[in-house]
């Protein structure tokens, strides 16, 4: 039996299914040659392929799944939709606390929150369906794409023979070491947008972005959620104080935490799932309904024949240059399958990029992105350029300044003030190096920073900006003030005051 494409088979997904996966579709007879033969159909294939047809290239597109890749399906969309609905539940419950609103009692409808997911999911799947590909004059192939050699690539029984060729198959879920922990097919973000009843007790393994916006998410929704991580901070990769921060509102939220934990064990007993694992050592023995694994991904770069190609790789990906060129000079790759940044707006930069160097002998490098991103748990924390380990380990001197939420009136009267604006400045300068804040709303913010990284523009130039009062955006300019203080030294400060004595 093949496995499902999508659950459940309602209304919306059948929709979904006939924009990303249409029942019937023929795959067209292949040219003589193509221009660009694109392998996978997520935000970084799909990028490609329209800058390639819109330029007048040849261009064929090779799906083997759902068109939209994971972004669409199983990751971006569905997360950011149910985050969205369990965010309306706290602020429902949080209204009669906080702000002497309505009463609400009970729980809330769990599969109508799905069906809405569901619902909105499908009507954005139009703008990356077979249809709107084969309007933008893509040749859409559905099927397993395989090198076969270094300049042809089989579709079934199709052979597409191209000048260039980018690979973009994106990346899977991982499961960590722990026996038993396959044959109980725990859930992923492969399953998890499946599931329409909500679990009463939900283990999530991973306290990377995945499994912190997901714990976040399942405990608004009023499940018991415990979240086991091997380290000892959630959001590794974060600042330690913002991490805390955002720790610190899921467990507020009813999230507990089991950090510092070695896995052992995964088995399914009498309908439960148990899981094993040592903290502090001791044995500990966590009993749920569903197990999330959200810790870490792997390439998908198995079967495509690479090594008939040409094109190395290893247990991280596709191997590439600073231009996304792979070891076989014609065959490039892009987004998840080869990229430390794994984000759907990396993919598409990183497309925009490869279009330029695949066909028109671009010279443009991945490396020089400023690549902001975002984990939207509640609070948010985005980041954007250099952390102060990073530029201490480059050898670069930084200035910091951190700025309190407490101090910005919006956040106060929203009742958001948990969170801080963290800019890292070359030392004695105002040039930006990098950025980070834990807000509500730090994704919509952090573009500022990333342009004021990308354009050059300093510190100073933002604090010159107007921005409007009250708004959450006003946090970065004040950064900008706090910059500008802490250039007034002791003998300037001296020279104002001899000033003001003496006028008047
Ligand atoms: C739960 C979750 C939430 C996320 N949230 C965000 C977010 O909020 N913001 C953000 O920026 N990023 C987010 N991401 C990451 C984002 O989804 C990925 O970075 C993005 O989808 C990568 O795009 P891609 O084109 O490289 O690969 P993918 O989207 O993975 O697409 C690859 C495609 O290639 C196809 N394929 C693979 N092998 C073959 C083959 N041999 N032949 C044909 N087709 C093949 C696959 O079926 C798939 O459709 C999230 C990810 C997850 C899992």
């Amino acid at each position: 039996m093949t496995a499902p494409l999508i659950q459940p088979l309602d209304e919306h997904n059948l929709r979904h299914l006939a924009n990303v996966h249409p029942q019937g579709h023929v795959n067209p007879e292949p040219r003589d040659r193509y221009h660009l033969v694109v392998i996978g159909a997520g935000p970084g294939g799909l990028v490609t392929a329209a800058a390639g047809a819109a330029l007048g290239a040849r261009v064929a597109l090779v799906e083997k799944h759902l068109m939209g890749g994971d972004c669409l399906n199983v990751g971006c969309v569905p997360s950011k939709g149910i985050i969205r609905a369990a965010r309306a539940w706290h602020e429902a419950r949080r209204g009669r606390e906080e702000f002497g609103g309505p009463a609400v009692d009970g729980g809330g409808d769990f599969a109508a929150a799905m069906r809405r997911m569901r619902r909105l999911r499908a009507g954005l799947s139009r703008v990356d369906s077979v249809e709107r590909y084969r309007g933008l004059g893509v040749d859409v192939f559905i099927g397993e794409g395989r090198f076969a050699g270094p300049a042809a690539i089989e579709v079934g029984p199709a052979r597409l023979v191209f000048r260039r060729a980018v690979i973009a198959t994106g990346a899977r879920p991982a499961l960590p070491p722990c026996p038993g922990l396959d044959g109980i097919a725990p859930l992923t973000n492969e399953t998890i947008f499946w599931i329409e009843a909500l679990p009463a007790r939900l283990t999530v393994i991973g306290a990377g972005p995945i499994g912190c916006e997901m714990a976040q998410t399942f405990a608004r929704f009023g499940c018991r959620v415990t979240l086991v991580n091997r380290g000892s901070q959630v959001l590794p990769r974060e600042d330690r104080d913002a991490a805390r921060i955002v720790e610190e509102a899921m467990a507020r939220d009813g999230v507990r935490f089991q950090l510092g934990s070695k896995l052992l064990l995964a088995e399914r007993a009498g309908g439960e799932t148990i899981l094993h694992y040592e903290r502090d050592g001791r044995r500990e023995r966590l009993a749920s309904d569903q197990i999330l694994v959200a810790a870490g991904r792997q390439p998908n770069v198995e079967s495509l024949g690479l090594e008939s190609a040409g094109v190395r790789y290893d247990a991280k990906g596709v191997k590439v240059d600073a231009r996304l060129r792979t070891t076989n000079g014609r065959v490039y790759a892009i987004g998840d399958v080869c990229s430390r940044h794994q984000f759907t707006h990396a993919a598409d930069a990183q497309a925009r990029l490869v279009v330029q160097n695949a066909l028109f002998f671009g010279r443009g490098r991945a490396d020089r992105l400023v690549m902001p991103w975002c984990t939207y748990t509640s609070p948010e924390i985005a980041h954007v350029g250099l952390y102060e380990a990073d530029a201490r380990a480059a050898g670069i001197e930084v200035d910091t300044i951190t700025v309190s939420l407490e101090e910005l009136d919006r956040a106060v009267l929203d009742g958001a003030n948990e969170g801080f604006v963290r800019v890292h400045l070359k030392r004695g300068t105002d040039r930006i190096l990098g950025a980070t804040l834990v807000a509500e709303h730090a994704g919509d913010m952090i573009g500022e920073l990333a342009l004021a990284i990308t354009a050059g523009t300093g510190l100073g130039a933002i604090g010159r900006t107007i921005h409007p009062y009250p708004t959450q955006g006003e946090i970065i300019r004040k950064a900008a003030d706090a910059w500008r203080r802490g250039k007034l030294t002791p003998a300037v400060r001296k020279t104002f005051d001899l000033f003001f004595r003496l006028v008047r």
